[in-house]
């Protein structure tokens, strides 16, 4: 089984959606690994989005992850990368498909409520970013 970095942005905090990303991931039977509600201070944010720096939406979404605390966890289970990145829906909702969390709960990019690992070594890069080794023994 593996690891993910599941991320509930300030929109989603602030709209009450932490509950419900947390009981889609328990009731698709992921273990929830840890989890902690922090206000991200902008060099975490920018070593957490690197791989866009230099782009347009940059420092907006730099911004708008930066605005209010987040919920960040991590969950384990078979294909947990994959699968919850199905969950979370694409990037752009108005592109995500109704029964994921974008899909239900999102109108646009910008604003696109919840953040997952793309990929086996974001989740690794990404976990390791923002929790120390002893939150995810
Ligand atoms: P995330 O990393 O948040 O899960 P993602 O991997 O689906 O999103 P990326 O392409 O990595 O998408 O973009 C990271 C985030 O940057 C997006 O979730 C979105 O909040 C923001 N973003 C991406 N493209 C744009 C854009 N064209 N305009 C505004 N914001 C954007």
């Amino acid at each position: 089984s593996e690891r993910t970095f599941i991320m509930v942005k300030p929109d989603g905090v602030q709209r009450g959606l932490v509950g419900e990303v947390l009981r889609r991931f328990e009731q698709r039977g992921y273990k929830l690994v840890a989890l902690k509600m922090i206000h991200p201070p902008r060099a975490l944010l920018e070593s957490h989005y690197e791989e866009h720096k230099g782009k347009k939406f940059y420092d907006p979404l730099l911004a708008y992850i930066g605005s209010g605390p987040v919920v960040a966890m991590v969950w384990e289970g078979l294909n947990v990368i994959t699968v919850g990145r199905k969950m979370l829906g694409a990037t752009d909702p108005a592109k995500s498909d109704p029964g994921t969390l974008r899909g239900d709960y999102g109108i646009v990019t910008g604003r696109n409520i919840v953040h997952g690992s793309d990929s086996e070594s974001a989740a690794k890069r990404e976990i390791d970013l923002w929790f120390r080794p002893d939150e995810v023994s």
